[in-house]
Parts: structure tokens; sequence; C-alpha cells
């Protein structure tokens, strides 16, 4: 019972943590008819014609037509975000139906575009871009593993000869809670969805940062590796923690994790300038997609047709990217491995 309570509060505490409201707003949420609008269908859990399920509270805010089991804190919190959620969403169609017809172009709602939702997924390109991500790093891993432990020579202590195999892994695992959590957030976006997304990306980044360090310039003894990761680790933690426990910055995050990718790019491009590897084409075409990509990340524009805009194709540029970026790894296992069998002969 204790341990039941324990994992409640724990629960709890995470959501008021992450539910801190911190978004500043935008053009689109601060126009007066869309606040109207929100307050409105609020209090009444309709806009015009449409009403919600999920916003049916009595005056206490506890859910009317619940049994006591659901009627937990944390589902009520859920209940109270999905209530938030359709309101904004149907306040928003209404307001660019009607922005529509006098000529204006749409504008951001609490610092995004108006996505069409598609069976309540809220940005359905993204979704779809990062679920093929996702897969793509599953298979690059798989493979990467395959070659290591069944086609490739093994030590005498059965362990591969390639020296960064431990830190492709931990790479493989972050890019796919990426991937993942990136899904979650982009189909329904609350403040808890938000915070994990941009915590995994900070992640992701800051150790790509560490090993592209640890690779391009062939840190191989464990001292000198922690000398490189630790102050690292130490950043991009407190970052993370900043971002979850103090403000959501998104112009900071921007910054910080711009500032990371490209060191990376930088370090990389010198890297296949100089080194004679058989694979450095593939870090060439890696960083020319790289750069591409980042000027989707910074370069906003719109929706097309409510689905498209430049984050999903930021999105969807990350696809081809990884596959590139599995099929380096794999040749550089190859290269280096028998780079030391024949150092051995
Ligand atoms: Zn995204």
């Amino acid at each position: 019972m204790n341990k039941m309570a324990g994992c409640r509060f724990i629960l709890l505490y995470f959501a008021t943590c992450f539910l801190v409201p911190s978004i500043d707003a935008t053009e689109g949420d601060a126009d007066p008819i869309y606040m109207a609008c929100l307050e409105q269908c609020e209090k009444s859990g309709c806009v015009g014609e449409k009403c919600f399920q999920h916003c049916k509270f009595s005056s206490d805010g506890k859910p009317i037509d619940e049994p006591w089991y659901l009627q937990e804190p944390l589902y009520q919190k859920w209940k109270q975000w999905d209530c938030l959620s359709d309101c904004r969403y149907h306040c928003m169609v209404a307001r660019e139906d009607e922005r529509r017809k006098l000529g204006g172009k749409p504008v951001k709602y609490h610092g995004k575009w108006p996505f069409q939702r598609v069976y309540a997924i809220q940005e359905p390109a993204a979704v779809a871009f990062s679920a093929i991500s996702l897969a793509l790093q599953f298979h690059g891993w798989i493979t990467f593993f395959i070659l290591l432990n069944y086609k490739l020579p093994l030590r005498p202590d059965k362990k591969p000869y390639y020296e960064y195999t431990g830190l492709w892994h931990i790479y493989a695992i972050l890019a796919m809670n990426f991937w993942f959590w990136s899904a979650v957030c982009h189909s329904r976006d609350v403040e808890l969805t938000e915070k994990v997304d941009y915590s995994s990306a900070v992640a992701l980044i800051g150790f790509s940062f560490i090993l592209t360090i640890l690779r391009a310039f062939n840190v191989r003894d464990e001292a000198s590796r922690v000398m490189v990761a630790a102050p690292l680790i130490a950043f991009v933690t407190t970052h993370i923690l900043y971002l979850n426990f103090y403000k959501l910055d998104f112009g900071l995050n921007m910054i910080v994790c711009l500032s990371m990718g490209v060191a990376q790019l930088l370090i990389w491009g010198v890297w296949a300038g100089v080194t004679s590897h058989p694979s450095r084409w593939k870090v060439w075409l890696f960083n020319v997609g790289g750069v591409l990509s980042l000027v989707l990340e910074i370069y906003d524009f719109p929706p097309y047709k409510g689905f498209l805009d430049a984050h999903a194709l930021w999105h969807a540029a990350n696809i081809p990217l990884a596959y590139l970026c599995w099929s380096f790894v794999r040749d550089d296992a190859e290269f280096r491995t028998l780079t030391l069998l024949n150092k051995m002969k």
C-alpha cells in the first residue's frame, strides 16, 4: 500500500512539475476573438455546434459522469488537458476559417502553426516521418549489431575489435528514444510530452556531440574519454533540468541545440577533409544534408494544405540522414576492424 502511495506521489509530482505553464503567447492565441472563444469553450464545453465529452466537469472540477475508479487526480488532469486541447483546436479552426475568408494568412497559435488533425493526431506528417526515422534507426542498429557480432572477426574474449561499439549502442538507444517521443509529441502536444520530447532531443544531440569528438579525434583510452564526456554531460544535464523545472525556453533551447549541431557538422567536415577513410564521402553527403536540414529548422513557413510545414520537412530530411549515418557506422566498424587486424599481423 505504501509503495502504491509512493508511486502515485511520484506520478503526481511529475505531473505538477511538468504542468507549469511557460509557453509564450504567439499572434494567434493573443487574438481577442480566439481568447473569447477559448474562455467560452472551457465553460460550456462547446465551440459553435461542436461539444466535447472531455469538458464535462462539475463546479468543483470533478468529472460528472465517470465511475469513482477513474476519478484519479492524474486522470482528471488528463481530461482537463483533452478538454483544453479540443477547445484550442476547434477555436483555432473557427478563427482560421474567418481569417481565410477575409484574406488573412495563417498565424501561429501557442507557438504552433494551425495544422489539420487526422484521427485526433495533431501533426500527422511529422508523426509519420518520426515513425519512419524510428524504424530506420532500429534497422541501422540491428544491422550494426549483426555485422559486429556475426560477420566481422571477434577478439579472443569474444568482444568486437571496433573501439566505438558501446558508444554507437548508446547513440542508437538515445536516437530511438528521441524519435519515439517526437512521434508522441507531434500526436498530442501537452506540456508533458513537449518536455520529454525536448529533453530527448537535447540528450541525443549532446551525446552525438561527445561521440563526434571521440571518433573524429580518435580518442580511445578511457581516461581521455571521461575527460571529454564529463563536462559535456554536466552541461547537457543542467540544460535538461533547466528546461523541465525552471523554464521551457524555446529560444534558448534552439541556440543550445543549434550550436552543438553546427559544431558537430564542422568537426565531421574537417575530419572528412583530412582523413583517408574509404567512406569519407558518406560524411560529406551527410554534412550537406545536415546543413540543408538545419536551414529547414531555422526557416519557418506555414503548413501547406494544413499538413506540411518546415518542421515536418525537417523530419522527412532526417530519414535519409539516419540511413546514411548507420551506413557510415557499419563501414567504419569494418574499416577499423580490418586496420586493427592488419596491424596485429
Ligand atoms: Zn519535431
